[in-house]
């Protein structure tokens, strides 16, 4: 075998393994198309399963409780929480029990934590009514709505997106995903933040001003909800920055906490 056609296999083990799969398909169904190269699927782990979570979009929830509206200079009776996304190689899978070194990102001089409850979706659909948006739910984790404040702001003032600020690579650390199945759904219990060991975050998620529920529902009438779709439900109030060297460690009630060096 020449060299060249042996690199031309090796380039192709992706596709192979499509290949494979294709013949198993009816005659005339749709295989999928061949790549040039592989493109990472973000994945998270599923406790207690051999399997992984596939990642296919990053919901995040903006301003989901009141006291952090508060903080960042909105009224929350007058604005409603909000959507916005984060790339899927935002994530950072963090593993309870270890630190994770977290890289302090580019561009920024005042780089935020914000610990959230993360909902992880097995189920998708459209203008789903509250009363049945919880069906939708795979499991929770708990994970990190990492943000460059200072870049956030600056394209706030200008009336830009904030998509600098809050959409860059790893900027999404997260844990293990816990299948509802077998952790039930959080409605309620304590959500903390402590840098260096002093407590930043410390709320309760029955602060949240948009349950779990509510936000599928609400976000099931902007966008179709697909399985893999996971959410970042929100931050509470005390949101502030870390430095390199940092340790920052998170809890909700539970959840195994997760720890992160700022590296
Ligand atoms: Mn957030």
């Amino acid at each position: 075998m020449s060299s060249s056609r042996r690199g031309l296999l090796a380039g192709s083990a992706a596709m192979a393994a499509g290949a494979v799969a294709g013949c198993a398909l009816p005659a005339g169904a749709s295989r999928a198309p061949q790549t040039p190269f592989a493109v990472t699927q973000a994945t998270v782990p599923i406790v207690g399963s051999e399997q992984a979570f596939p990642v296919r979009r990053i919901y995040c929830i903006g301003r989901n409780y009141a006291a952090h509206a508060r903080e960042m200079g909105s009224d929350p009776t007058r604005e409603p929480p909000f959507f916005f996304q984060k790339p899927t190689d935002a994530i950072q899978v963090v593993t309870p029990g270890t630190v994770a070194d977290h890289p302090y990102p580019p561009l920024t001089k005042n780089y935020h934590y914000e610990v959230e409850l993360v909902v992880a979706l097995g189920k998708g659909g459209r203008d789903i009514a509250q009363a049945d948006a919880l069906g939708l739910v795979y499991g929770y984790s708990l994970g990190l709505d990492m943000t460059r404040r200072d870049l956030q702001r600056e394209m706030g003032d200008q009336k830009k997106p904030w998509e600098i600020g809050k959409s860059f690579d790893k900027s999404a650390p997260i844990g293990p995903i816990h299948p509802v199945a077998k952790v039930g759904h959080y409605t309620d219990g304590a959500i903390w933040l402590k840098v260096n060991g002093q407590t930043k975050q410390n709320a309760t998620l029955k602060h949240m001003i948009w349950s779990v529920a509510e936000q599928i529902s609400r976000l099931s009438q902007a966008f179709e909800l697909m399985p893999g779709d996971i959410i970042y439900s929100g931050t509470p109030e005390n949101v502030g920055p870390v430095v390199r060297g940092d340790l920052v460690e998170i809890h909700i009630d539970g959840l195994p906490n997760l720890s992160v060096r700022i590296v």
